[in-house]
């Protein structure tokens, strides 16, 4: 690991921040942050904290001492100035002289000496920044330092390594009691450039932000070295099945055995994969019931994570009913035994807690990968990297010694401490949470419109298009997934649904959108044109429809199939019979599917809309429609019972309503302004 530091960059960085008002100290304070934060054998996830001892004007206009430390729910990668809320320094320092401290007055204590109440909380940590004399402070969970010190000998490993230029101290639960442990641990050796805590992480400090900064580069530095020396495959393989089913196919299985059914609505959780050679030497390991389960690598993962992941069996190919049945019991076995856990802890510590879902947030799988899950993609990808992280840390520790991280007190005391907890926020759900939506057609404009309202109601979305890139720029768009894939051909259909599942875990929501206009006097049509029609605007619709069932009904958690029909459906214009007669077709599959697959749950409707300005209705047809019928062009558009124009937003409204529907199946649901000639009933 080297350090990044530029004396250009901070140089810029200075100036930059001048111009918002910011001053020296905090703007080096923010440059170095962010050089930590970027490197993930450093920083992940709103891990870590610095901080640094500065100056500022109060609203008297003097100048006063604070501490601006790192404020909550932000990640030094990306962090600015604001995320470092500033406390006067005196009052943070006399609460050392306290014998004791309750979190709920540290917090009040905190927040009450903040020059601005609007700005976030202060770091859970903030007081052992307090307590530290030195002008700037670094902390990280280092994944090095982590494989030295999470062992059993791990204090005589990192002592090796560091010597007396580090103190070290003993694990104790971060707050008031550590920060005292820490202030004293470093002056009985006031000459050390930093602490090691012990099963936590790393401290390193100094009278300016580039010799703090690369004091932690060094640290890490010298750890990483050390564990290069003596790496090697330490994790002997299990014998695996000569064939395994893919991450795709199982994907849906696992996310569907982590949805919890206690409640009416199933509570379903959003599942991701990752694999590689790591991962797979990890997973693939004869004990990894035994090394892989041993707990987190830092107590401050357990909140995203739980303490342990659920290891499956293998999954042989073509024997995914065998799989499903001992994944549903290893949940099962995994919920009981966190349940225990908590009854076992809460009695310990008087009763006063209320247990967290018991399921799972990280799956290994031997042979495959792993999967991390959560309530959204994002949630789902932060259990993911955590896990990746404790595959490095936990291979290194194994190689080194024997990986032991924190009893099940500690990670107890962690896991329900309520300002671990607030860190994920307390707000309500939206609507669509937990819920994954595939749109296709996704690039055009009543897709992109529906893809956008889809998530704006907590969806997590895929977009597939035809034009791959177009699905790539609009998923950028909205924060999704955007792919590339043909409907009307099943392989590619097959391939953009397996990428789907191995990024969402699966679908609950189809929006089959996709569709183009084909016209011709129906006595002369050219029959292969006619034929293509059918081809994108019936069979390509039974082509997303079955893949979708397949993979709702592996979930086992019901979903809804959501098909964009047309008024031509059962209003056909003249020369459109190409088009309105495969819609028709289609109107009928949304009632076939109703009735097949509604005792599993699976709902399926339509919407019927008309006269929308889209990549089928263009505006330079509607010039020529409007002119033809010696109309205005507003009101060609607006030629309906309510006189308005309908937009590609309001049909995007009708297929989130459909998908909030949970007791409406079969319905047609019409977005045309109203047209009596294109009413159902
Ligand atoms: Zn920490």
């Amino acid at each position: 690991m080297k350090s990044a530091w530029s004396d250009a960059d901070a140089a810029a960085a200075v100036s930059r921040y001048a111009e918002q008002g910011v001053g020296e100290d905090l703007a080096l304070r923010v440059y170095t942050a962010r050089l930590l934060g970027r490197d993930p054998l450093l920083v992940l996830h709103g891990g870590g904290n610095t901080s640094v001892k500065t100056t500022a004007r109060d609203v008297f206009g003097d100048e006063v001492e604070v501490l601006a430390v790192k404020g909550s729910g932000w990640d030094m990668g990306d962090i600015e100035p604001p995320g470092f809320p500033q406390a006067r320094l005196d009052p943070l320092q006399r609460l050392r002289d306290l014998e004791s401290l309750t979190d709920e007055d540290m917090v009040n204590a905190l927040r009450a000496n903040l020059l601005d109440q609007a700005a976030p909380n202060p770091s859970v940590e903030t007081l052992l920044h307090a307590f530290l004399p030195h002008k700037f402070i670094e902390h990280t969970h280092s994944t090095d330092v982590l494989s030295l010190v999470d062992q059993p000998e791990g204090e005589a490993l990192a002592r090796e390594v560091y010597g007396d230029r580090f103190a070290y101290v003993p694990y104790i639960m971060p707050g008031f009691a550590l920060s005292k442990a820490a202030a004293a641990a470093y002056e009985a050796s006031p000459d050390v450039e930093g602490l090691i805590l012990l099963k936590h992480g790393i401290f390193t400090f100094g009278p300016d932000a580039r010799t703090a900064y690369e004091r932690m580069i060094a640290a890490a530095d010298a750890a990483e070295r050390r564990l290069a020396r003596g790496r090697r495959p330490v994790f002997p393989g299990a014998t695996l099945p000569a064939a395994l089913a893919s991450a795709a196919e199982i994907a849906p299985l696992i996310r569907g055995a982590c949805a919890a059914r206690s409640s009416g609505e199933p509570r379903r959780m959003v599942a991701t994969f990752r694999t590689g050679p790591a991962i797979r030497a990890y997973v693939d390991g004869a004990a990894v019931a035994s090394y892989g389960v041993r707990g987190v690598v830092t107590p401050d993962h357990v909140i995203r994570t739980k303490n342990a992941p659920l290891v499956t069996p293998p999954p042989e190919a073509g024997a995914l009913d065998a799989f499903a049945e001992a994944l549903h019991a290893g949940v099962a076995d995994y919920a009981a035994a966190y349940d225990r856990y908590f009854t076992r802890q809460n009695a310990r510590v008087g009763g006063t807690k209320t247990g967290l879902d018991p399921l799972p947030r990280v799956v290994l799988v031997p042979g495959v990968g792993l999967f991390g899950l959560g309530a959204s993609h994002k949630d789902a990808a932060i259990a993911a990297d955590l896990a990746e992280n404790t595959i490095r840390v936990v291979t290194d520790a194994e190689t080194l010694g024997r990986y032991e991280p924190l009893g099940e007190d500690d990670i107890f005391d962690m896991e329900y401490w309520s300002l671990e907890q607030a860190k994920l926020g307390k707000k309500a759900e939206k609507p669509l949470a937990r819920h994954v939506a595939v749109v296709t057609g996704g690039a055009g404009a009543i897709g992109r419109a529906t893809a956008k309202a889809l998530k704006a109601e907590g969806a997590d979305v895929a977009i597939l298009d035809l034009d791959a890139d177009a699905a790539a720029r609009a998923a950028a768009e909205i924060g999704g997934a955007g792919l590339g894939c043909d409907v009307t051909d099943r392989a590619s259909v097959r391939a953009a649904f397996d990428r789907v599942c191995e990024r969402f875990g699966g679908l609950d929501i189809l929006v089959s959108n996709a569709g183009a206009a084909w016209r011709g006097r129906i006595g002369e049509v050219d029959d292969a044109a006619l034929r293509e029609s059918f081809e994108l605007n019936f069979f390509a619709h039974q082509g997303v429809a079955q893949e979708a069932v397949r993979i709702m009904r592996a979930q086992g958690t019901g979903g809804a199939l959501l098909f964009n029909v047309s008024k031509q459906a059962v209003n056909p214009g003249p020369d459109f019979g190409p088009y309105g007669l495969p819609k028709a077709a289609t109107m009928f599959l949304v009632r076939q599917y109703a009735v097949d697959y509604g005792r599993e749950g699976i709902r399926a409707c339509g919407v019927n809309a008309d006269r929308i300005r889209s990549g089928l209705l263009t505006d330079a047809m509607i010039a020529e429609r409007s002119k033809a019928r010696g109309l205005s062009e507003a009101d060609y558009m607006a030629g309906n019972l309510l006189r308005r124009e309908v937009t590609a937003e309001d049909v995007a409204q009708a297929f989130v309503a459909l998908a909030k529907a949970r007791a409406t199946t079969g319905h047609i649901f019409t977005v045309d302004g109203g047209n009596t000639a294109a009413a159902l009933r």
